[in-house]
């Protein structure tokens, strides 16, 4: 199988940490079940300016090998590997991020899987002219079986395959999204996507 697995809030407890970088920028108390909305900027009401410099500093490479590790996400993923599974990490992190976001996945032992960042989100919604290491017609030509994803704004990656399982990690901005179809299925945690697929 070929799986497709996004990185921040499915590998890693990204939005925990945003929540502590906005009490330490901003003193914005905004605890990780309340982050209601995938666009932090909604969830921790932030200006423009203070949105900028909340994702650079979410993005500083020692914010970035900060983050914990989702529990279960190197050992299934791993498991995957050990039974000829084909795993693409595919971020959306501008390619600025790319060194600490691989050495992150060394250092969890995830050093046989793929690293790919992919302008999922748009130039408004993120870190200003950044570069992406995978093109989106490149995208278009990658095929995959399985995909795990928080974010309902990456969906519209999946449309084009039509037999492509999503399993979406559960979380608090993802709660109340509608599904595009039933090929997508709400996993609460690793054990349940492992029970899934390995
Ligand atoms: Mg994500």
């Amino acid at each position: 199988m070929k799986i497709y697995v996004d990185y921040d809030d499915c590998l890693c407890e990204t939005a925990r940490s945003f929540s502590e970088i906005a009490v330490e920028m901003f003193d914005k108390h905004v605890p990780y079940e309340q982050i209601k909305y995938f666009e932090l900027n909604k969830s921790f009401d932030l200006d423009d300016d203070q949105y900028e410099r909340f994702m650079k500093r979410g993005h500083e490479p020692e914010v970035l090998l900060s983050y914990e590790e989702t529990p279960g996400a190197s050992k299934t993923i791993n498991e995957w590997i050990s039974n000829g599974h084909e795993v693409s990490i595919i971020t959306g992190r501008p390619f600025s991020a790319y060194e600490p976001s691989r050495q992150w996945l060394d250092e969890h032992g995830l050093k046989d899987v793929k690293l790919y960042c992919l302008n999922k989100y748009g130039r408004d919604s993120f870190i200003k002219n950044s570069d992406f290491s995978l093109e989106l017609e490149d995208y278009y030509k990658m095929e995959f079986d399985f995909a795990v994803e928080d974010s309902y704004k990456a969906f519209k990656f999946f449309e084009h395959l039509p037999d492509l399982k999503v399993l979406v990690f559960d979380r608090p901005w993802n709660r109340e999204c509608v599904f595009p179809n039933g090929n997508y299925t709400r996993c609460m945690d690793w054990d349940s996507i492992r029970k899934i697929l390995l």
